[in-house]
């Protein structure tokens, strides 16, 4: 199965009955774009660029911040680049700009409310994704984004930008990981290009557990039907209005929640490099009038164990 696996990692990933997935890699240096793409990957569906930020005692400048970008396009040879703008705060400070101390870092000054607060960083970052970009295809997209206004403002600037810098191919969306913008999808979904749900975080703020709580953690599971019905949600609101969805998360890269993903209808599952060529393999095995019935009983469940059973005999 494995060998079968690694024979067609390279061809795209179609369920039996001719539904096609895209599979794209999650990046966290400019370092492994080339060994994504040997990995059967269809893009980068999520770079954090944090990694060029902690890189060094002070923020990077525009041509540090390029020249990385455009490591990341060479490599995908014309496949589609996800850029997330820097995701900071809260609990992963950065030294060269203090946060005021809080008390719940995790629902602080983070993603795109420290980025919106810093307009200077956000379009130094910006002009460096679109000047990179080359004509090439550049999708950026805004982290814990909780509503319009936020996206809005997100938006404007890179529309200013991208003005100055005329691009070929260039798309805005959201991360969906506050469950404010899942509620607010269908609003959104008519403003923005593409949602990327971020299970890790949208399971966090959704269960209220934190992702990384010794004891807890265990029990977020992106696999709660709670989630998934959030999953549900963004992905009708996206395609009411002819957008597509992705997942970025954790959840992306987990085997069993594949046949459900797909059910739910998302069209883009972006994961880490490694587990591409078996996650394709998922998709082809399945047929999607099945997965689609396998995720609506998933989502009449009543609990995240009872989805893993069910996931389990599937
Ligand atoms: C997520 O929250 O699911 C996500 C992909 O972003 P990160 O893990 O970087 O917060
Ligand atoms: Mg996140």
């Amino acid at each position: 199965r494995l060998r079968l696996a690694e024979a067609h990692k390279l061809e795209p990933a179609r369920t039996r009955d001719g539904h096609a997935v895209e599979v794209a890699a999650n990046l966290g240096d400019s370092a492994g774009a080339a060994k994504a793409m040997a990995q059967g990957a269809e893009g980068v569906g999520l770079l954090r660029t944090e990694f060029i930020f902690m890189a060094q005692p002070q923020a990077p400048d525009l041509a540090t911040q390029e020249a990385e970008y455009r490591r990341v396009f060479d490599a995908l040879d014309g496949r589609p680049l996800v850029a997330r703008t820097l995701d900071v705060g809260g609990d992963k400070p950065l030294p060269y700009w203090p946060v005021p101390h809080e008390d719940n870092p995790f629902l602080g000054v983070r993603g795109i409310r420290l980025t919106l607060r810093r307009p200077q960083l956000m379009e130094t970052q910006l002009r460096a994704l679109l000047r990179a970009s080359d004509g090439r295809p550049l999708r950026i997209m805004f982290p814990m984004v909780g509503g319009v206004d936020e996206w809005r403002q997100a938006r404007e600037m890179t529309r200013l930008l991208a003005r100055e810098i005329p691009q070929a191919d260039l798309q805005l969306g959201i991360m969906v990981e506050v469950p404010s913008a899942v509620m607010l999808a269908p609003v959104l979904a008519r403003e923005v290009d593409f949602f990327s749900i971020g299970t890790n975080d949208l399971t966090q703020y959704c269960l209220a557990i934190d992702r990384g709580h010794p004891t807890l953690s265990a029990q977020a599971d992106g696999l709660h039907p709670a989630v998934l019905r959030m999953i549900d949600m963004t992905v009708r609101a996206a395609h009411a209005e002819g957008k597509w969805v992705g997942v970025c998360g954790e959840l992306a890269g987990d085997p069993l929640a594949v046949p459900l993903l797909v059910g739910l209808g998302v069209d883009e599952l972006s994961l880490s490099p490694g587990g591409i060529p078996e996650v394709k393999a998922r998709v082809r095995e399945l047929q999607y009038s099945t997965a689609v019935e396998l995720a609506a009983t998933a989502l009449t469940l009543d609990g995240a164990a009872a989805v893993r059973a069910l996931a389990e005999r599937f």
